[in-house]
C-alpha cells in the first residue's frame, strides 16, 4: 500500500501546521529577549546615518545593519541657533552620504523628544524649544528622520550590538558630568506617557543634600556623576589633607582645574586617595541602582559614560552597595551590573539604528 513519505501525509483530519517563526522549545531554546529582537531581522539591511550633537560636538557616522560604523565625521557644536545646528546636519549627511546608499538619519540630542521622533521639546544645551526639527530636516534631507534622547539612543545601541544582548529588560545608566538614564523593555525605548521617562539622576538620594541644577537638593546626580567625583577631590585637595598630595601634584597646586577625568586617571595608575573617592562614587551609585531595582525590576543595568573608564574600580563598589541595599535581598533574582560595551559611539550607532528600524515601520 502506498504511504506518503512523512510530512507529506494528507487527510480531512490533518490541518496544515500551522506556520511558527521560531520553535520554542529544545536545543534552540530562545534566550530571554530573544523573541522581541524578531522584527528587526525582517525588512531592510540598508545603511544609516547616526548624529549625536553634544555640547561641544556634533559626531555622525555611517552605520549598517549590524551596527558597524563604516563612515564617520566630526564638527564642532555651532552655538546654540537651530539653523545653524540644522546646516552642520546637512553638511554632515552630504558629506558622509556619498558613495553609500543612506535610508534614513537617526539624531541623538541630551533633552525632551515628543513620542513619535519628531519635535524637541526641550535641549539644555541648543536652545530648541518645541522645534520641529524633524519636518525640517526631512525637507532638507529628502529622508525619514528620528530624533532620539540622547541617553535613549546609547541604550538601543547596547541592547542591539552591546552589553545588553539578549536581556530583554535592560536599564542603561550614562555616567558623565551628570547622570543619564535610559530603559529598553521588551524591544522597545521606554519612554512614558509623555516621552521623559528615564530622568533617574534626579531621584533625591540625600534629602537636604547637594544643590543640583535641576533646583532640588540631593538629587543622584550631585553624589555618582562625574563632576561629584571631581567636586570631591578638590574639597578634598583644598583641605591640603597628607592623602591628596599625589592628586595636588598632578594639578600643580591648582585645585580649580581638578575634574573626575583626572581622578579616574589618577585611581587607573594606583593613587590610593583617588581610589577611595572613586569607591565612595562606586557606593553611591550602587544606593541608586537599588532603589532603581526596586521600582523597575530589570535583569540588567549597564553602566555607560565618561567615568566608566575606572572600569572595576567603580563598578565593584557599586555592586557591594547594590546588594546590601537591595529590597528583598536574599528572595529574588538579582540584576546583573556591567559596563557599557560601544564606548562613546553607543549614541550615533543607536541613533542610526533606531531611525532604520522606524524608517521602516512608518514605510
Ligand atoms: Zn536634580
Amino acid at each position: 500500500m502506498y504511504a506518503p513519505p512523512p510530512g507529506e501525509q494528507t487527510g480531512p483530519l490533518r490541518r496544515p501546521t500551522p506556520w511558527r517563526r521560531r520553535p520554542t522549545t529544545g536545543r534552540t531554546r530562545l534566550r530571554h529577549g530573544e523573541g522581541f529582537r524578531e522584527h528587526l531581522r525582517l525588512g531592510r539591511k540598508g545603511l544609516a546615518i547616526g548624529i549625536d550633537i553634544g555640547g561641544t560636538k556634533v559626531a555622525a557616522g555611517v552605520v549598517d545593519a549590524e551596527g558597524r560604523i563604516l563612515n564617520e565625521a566630526r564638527r564642532s557644536t555651532p552655538g546654540t541657533d537651530p539653523r545653524a545646528v540644522e546646516q552642520v546636519i546637512v553638511e554632515l549627511v552630504e558629506e558622509l552620504g556619498r558613495g553609500h546608499r543612506i535610508w534614513s538619519v537617526g539624531i541623538g540630542a541630551a533633552g525632551w523628544m515628543d513620542l513619535d521622533g519628531g519635535t524637541v521639546l526641550f535641549s539644555p544645551h541648543l536652545a530648541w524649544r518645541n522645534e520641529p526639527l524633524r519636518e525640517n530636516l526631512q525637507h532638507l534631507l529628502r529622508r525619514p528622520v528620528l530624533l532620539a534622547n540622547d541617553a535613549d539612543a546609547a541604550a538601543w545601541a547596547e541592547w542591539r550590538f552591546g552589553a545588553g544582548q539578549g536581556e530583554d529588560r535592560m536599564v542603561c545608566i550614562t555616567l558623565g558630568t551628570g547622570i543619564g538614564g535610559a530603559m529598553v523593555m521588551d524591544g522597545r525605548v521606554e519612554r512614558g506617557r509623555f516621552g521623559v521617562a528615564g530622568e533617574f539622576g534626579h531621584q533625591i538620594i540625600m534629602p537636604g543634600g547637594h544643590r543640583c541644577e535641576c533646583g532640588n537638593r540631593g538629587c543622584w546626580e550631585q553624589y555618582a556623576s562625574g563632576n561629584a567625583l571631581g567636586r570631591e577631590a578638590r574639597i578634598l585637595a583644598r583641605a591640603n589633607s597628607p592623602v591628596a598630595q599625589d592628586l595636588l601634584a598632578a594639578v600643580g597646586g591648582n585645585t580649580d582645574i581638578i575634574t573626575g577625568a583626572i581622578v579616574t586617571d589618577l585611581a587607573l595608575a594606583g593613587d590610593a586617595a583617588s581610589r577611595e573617592l572613586i569607591d565612595e562614587v562606586g557606593e553611591w551609585l550602587g544606593l541608586g541602582l537599588a532603589n532603581l531595582a526596586a521600582a523597575l525590576d530589570p535583569g540588567l543595568f549597564v553602566i555607560g559614560g565618561g567615568l566608566c573608564s575606572a572600569g572595576d574600580l567603580l563598578v565593584e563598589p557599586a555592586r557591594k552597595a547594590f546588594s546590601r541595599n537591595l529590597t528583598g535581598r536574599g528572595f529574588r533574582p538579582a540584576a546583573g551590573i556591567q559596563l557599557a560595551a560601544l564606548g562613546p559611539n553607543a549614541g550615533l550607532i543607536g541613533a542610526a539604528d533606531l531611525s532604520r528600524v522606524s524608517s521602516r515601520v512608518r514605510a
